[in-house]
């Protein structure tokens, strides 16, 4: 078992060149760099990711695997190569712009494929390993580590493409999950780091709820957390590319909002407020929200916000704090 992971980590390692050195240097990786390009990358930062390129052949990685002596069984275990339907193996990424997945050390133990073609899926991964457990992996935490102890915070993006982006624009302190939900264990190691987390995914419904989702989970393990807000339809990655990094930082990092200012926006999804049941339902929510606050002052500003908004009476308010809060304990 342990000489199994020590091969395929071997394995990983050489293929992360080989990809790379051939979206750098060869025509066979030209559609891979050209996709780069397109999307604004310098070299020096495709350099830093070690972003590459899968030929798009049956049996490129095969062959090359083959000749370092790799069993293809363990390749197969470790997704780099896939059976195909004729029964013999071939490669599995092709023709694909390949991310490495490095792990909280740097070694990379999984890959993430782009097709530049349009082709489905749009992300392939590898499959989960001994080395590579999505639900415990963090995106660019090795890289990002030391600026997040500086910077005292963490940028939590969707996708690799956003961290690559803005670090590209000098914001070097993102992680990301790989298109899966943040697991408590994710955000316990986050907060093993740091308290503040600013979480920053897309502006479309799927990551909206997916912002509600990972804030919950944070807040539970104890982070000061804080929600971005993009205008509609983009994410990080697009944001920086029309709008520059300085944009990004200003208007929408600095810009984010408390957790509770996210969870008040939020919650009105669920409820048509012109409706009077479901208004009391929605203020009843908020107030489950705002009684978790440890701050009294802080409190007392989301309260006072609710009773104006709703005019409702903030004696009543107070007291349905102190009901909710004597329940917690
Ligand atoms: P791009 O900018 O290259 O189009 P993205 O990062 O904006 O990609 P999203 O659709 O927002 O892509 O998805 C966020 C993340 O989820 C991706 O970075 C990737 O890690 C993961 N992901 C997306 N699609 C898939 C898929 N089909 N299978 C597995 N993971 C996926
Ligand atoms: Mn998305
Ligand atoms: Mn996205
Ligand atoms: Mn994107």
């Amino acid at each position: 078992k342990h000489q199994e992971n020590q091969t395929l980590l071997e394995a990983h390692g050489w293929l992360t060149k080989l990809y790379h050195h051939l979206l750098r240097h060869t025509k066979e990786g030209k559609d891979g760099y050209e996709h780069l390009v397109e999307r604004g990358l310098t070299d020096e930062v495709i350099d830093a990711f070690q972003l590459g390129f899968a030929p798009n052949s049956k049996e490129f990685t095969m062959k090359f695997l083959e000749n370092k002596g790799f069993h293809p069984q363990t390749m197969v275990k470790g997704g780099l190569l896939s059976y195909r339907e004729d029964g013999h193996y071939g490669d599995r990424f092709r023709g694909r712009v390949i991310f490495p997945i490095r792990n909280h050390q740097g070694k990379t133990v999984a890959f993430s494929g782009r097709s530049v073609n349009g082709g489905d899926p749009k992300y392939l991964n590898s499959p989960e390993t001994d080395l590579f457990q999505k639900g415990k992996l963090l995106y660019n935490f090795d890289l990002a580590r030391a600026e997040i102890r500086k910077q005292n915070e963490v940028v939590l993006f969707e996708g690799q493409m956003d961290v690559i982006s803005a670090y590209q624009g000098g914001i070097k302190h993102g992680i990301a999950t790989l298109g899966t939900a943040l697991t408590e264990p994710q955000a316990k190691l986050i907060r093993r780091y740091v308290e503040r987390v600013i979480v920053c995914y897309d502006a479309d419904r799927a990551g909206q709820d997916a912002s509600y989702k990972a804030a919950t989970i944070l807040k539970k393990v104890g982070c000061d957390v804080r929600v971005a807000q993009m205008k509609d339809g983009s994410d990080p990655d697009d944001y920086i590319r029309s709008y520059g990094s300085e944009s990004f930082r200003k208007h929408v990092l600095e810009a984010a909002v408390t957790y509770t200012g996210f969870m008040i926006n939020h919650l009105k999804q669920g409820f048509n407020l012109n409706n009077e049941g479901d208004r009391i339902q929605y203020i009843e929510r908020v107030l489950d929200e705002i009684s978790k606050i440890s701050k009294p002052l802080e409190r007392d500003h989301y309260l006072r916000e609710l009773a104006g908004e709703y005019d409702l009476s903030l004696e009543v308010l107070e007291q349905e704090i102190i009901n909710r809060r004597k329940k917690q304990g």
